[in-house]
């Protein structure tokens, strides 16, 4: 490929300011370094006048805080967003009763809870008092309860796809 042409800068000229004579047009059909002159010369204006716009864009660090913020900020409100009012509340309600059960019947719940440990079930040794001191009511309400957590729980990853 000839590089040298003559024409090449009247050629890369003309391709820039779309300033076209008769006679370049000619010439570009027929000399090859001046057609692939007049295809990258618009390209090569563009790129050479990015350093002139250079002041007016934004600092990297800037741009690249502000993505991340933009990131974060999205997340959080897609991930806050299935979470609704009624949910959260739903939640506070729950915690407040399993804390409310736990602290009045935390002593019943520990022997009903030590019946099913591995050392308890070795033993063989089955309290007598261990069912009596959980009532019914207590074992209804830690059923429902259960229930209910898993219910809120579930309900909160089913909203969230
Ligand atoms: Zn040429």
């Amino acid at each position: 490929m000839n590089t040298d042409c003559v024409f090449e800068p009247n050629v890369i000229d003309a391709a820039t300011n779309d300033a076209w004579t008769q006679s370049l047009r000619a010439h570009i059909a027929s000399c090859e370094s001046c057609a692939a002159a007049a295809e990258v010369a618009p390209w090569m204006d563009a790129f050479s006048g990015i350093n002139e716009r250079e002041h007016i864009l934004p600092d990297p660090a800037v741009l690249w805080l502000k993505a991340r913020l933009l990131q974060s900020n999205a997340a959080v409100e897609r991930a806050s967003l299935p979470i609704t009012r009624l949910q959260i509340a739903a939640y506070l309600i729950i915690a407040a009763c399993w804390a409310a059960l736990l602290t009045w019947k935390s002593a019943a719940l520990q022997v009903w809870i030590n019946r099913f440990s591995p050392t308890h079930v070795i033993l063989g040794a089955t309290g007598p008092d261990a069912t009596a001191s959980l009532s019914l009511t207590v074992l209804f309400a830690v059923i429902v309860l259960s229930s209910a957590t898993v219910g809120v729980a579930m309900h909160t990853i089913l909203a969230e796809e």
